[in-house]
């Protein structure tokens, strides 16, 4: 069969990383390297970096099966392209992937919809063609949503053949992650252990949590043409032996590579051996989910850490020179003495690139209920959904202060001159100037949501 993967692009309205990063689709990657020994042929089109519309690459490639996948955030957007795909030629199947689609399938039912993946992502794309080309009823789906069907079990082992990355080498040169340019993919593991209560991530794995092999993973790394790998996993940094081991290998296989990953404050705190073994052999930079700067809030989370060990993260990253990318969540019962608290903090670690959150209570996690009569923003205004709108009405400020507020400590930690300075030096001018034009355009939709006091 003819297969036409789709990566979307956000709507306007969408707060967007994409103006700081854009990374390969890994997820198509993956789907095109597993059908096509099956006889299929696939396509990828990245609608982020593409002018022309859908409609343009439904009539140009003529498939039998559409795929696309994204975030809450894209919904509509998805949704939308499955029409388009129809109107050109409704005989077309359209199937919907990503992780939303995996926790919350309803949202995507549409009469445009044909398929929405609800576990165990490749296997039941496979299972999908198979059932199109006779090989199996669609009752032998088991991963495909059904109204009245129990969600079904999530795949503990990740046996598939390596991405596909030869599929978006038109896209390639575009692929960059702040100041991580040709930057690659990889995701060596699924779930995580720990359960924060505001994380989506581990609804998707149903709190389970599975690693590929070390040797697997070296095996593809070995194959990546780029330096620079983003490992994706929710938390790479688990298991300190693992780590280690990980270390090791890449020093007996001769892989020289710089990384960027996920990693847990407490982990960087308890383990600095670990993180002094690991810039030896390449890592560079880790993203960690600092989330507050307030012991109690930490608790209210259930992040399982504190203030000192957040402070004993910073300092040993700093202190091998590892590029710390503090996540932060921003209260929604703040005021400006709280802002301000998270300001000094930060000034006081040091840290130079910070990401700000409102408190999303994203459906499917535990705060879920608790702020939905407060909710400032439909449900079905997916675009919306980024994790950088405010969506729950703040307790003691206005919508407009609050977004005032955040824009006031990303001017004073990332947006001033000396931070400025600081990446000209370290990542040079034509980096430094791409990060700023990006941050720019986020500015720019933040002052339209001030102007507008509105979520
Ligand atoms: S916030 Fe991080 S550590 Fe906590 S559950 Fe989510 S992925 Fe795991």
């Amino acid at each position: 069969m003819n297969v036409l993967l789709f990566r979307p692009r956000p709507d306007k309205e969408t707060i967007g990383l994409q103006n700081v990063m854009i990374c390969e689709p890994l997820e198509l990657e993956y789907i095109a390297a597993n059908i096509e020994p099956l006889g299929h042929t696939c396509t990828i089109i990245d609608m982020i970096i593409e002018k022309k519309d859908v409609t343009y690459f439904v009539k140009e490639y003529n498939p039998d099966v559409v795929g696309i996948t994204g975030y809450i955030s894209h919904v509509n957007i998805m949704k939308d392209y499955a029409k388009k795909a129809k109107e050109v030629n409704p005989l077309i199947k359209t199937i919907i992937g990503g992780v939303h689609a995996e926790v919350n399938p309803g949202d995507f039912e549409s009469e445009y919809v044909d398929y929405i993946i609800r576990a165990n992502g490749i296997r039941t794309f496979i299972d999908i063609l198979n059932s199109l080309e006779g090989k199996n009823s669609n009752d032998e789906i088991e991963c495909v949503y059904a109204k009245d069907r129990p969600a079904p079990k999530k795949d503990t082992s990740f046996d598939y053949r390596f991405p596909a990355r030869e599929k978006v080498d038109a896209y390639r040169s575009k692929y960059y992650y702040m100041f991580h340019r040709n930057c690659s993919l990889i995701k060596t593991s699924f779930g995580c252990p720990y359960n924060c209560k505001f994380c989506f991530c581990r609804q998707i794995m149903d709190d389970q949590y599975f690693a590929r092999s070390l040797e697997n993973i070296a095996d593809e790394l070995e194959e990546v043409k780029e330096t620079e790998i983003y490992i994706v996993d929710d938390d790479f940094l688990v298991g300190r032996q693992r780590i280690l081991d990980f270390c090791d290998l890449l020093e007996k296989r001769d892989i020289h590579k710089k990384y960027l990953i996920y990693g847990r404050a407490d982990f960087i705190a308890a383990n600095e051996d670990v993180i002094k073994r690991f810039k030896e052999v390449g890592l560079r930079a880790v993203i960690v989910g600092l989330e507050s700067c307030d012991s109690k809030q930490l608790d209210d989370y259930n992040k399982r850490t504190n203030v000192e060990i957040n402070e004993r993260a910073v300092g040993i990253l700093k202190k091998y020179d590892v590029e710390c990318y503090g996540t932060f969540i921003l209260g929604l019962d703040w005021t400006w003495a709280d802002f301000s608290a998270l300001y000094k903090w930060i000034k006081k670690l040091d840290l130079v690139f910070v990401n700000l959150q409102p408190l999303t209570p994203l459906r499917g996690t535990d705060i879920y209920e608790k702020y939905k009569p407060r909710f400032i923003v439909r449900e079905d205004e997916y675009e919306k959904w980024d994790l950088a709108h405010l969506v729950v009405e703040p307790d003691h400020i206005s919508v407009r202060k609050y977004y005032w507020y955040t824009m006031v400590l990303y001017y004073l930690i990332t947006a001033n001159p000396v931070s400025w300075w600081y990446m000209v030096k370290k990542y040079g001018l034509h980096d430094t100037l791409k990060l700023t034009i990006g941050a720019g355009r986020v500015n720019t939709q933040y002052w339209k949501k001030l102007i507008k006091g509105e979520g």
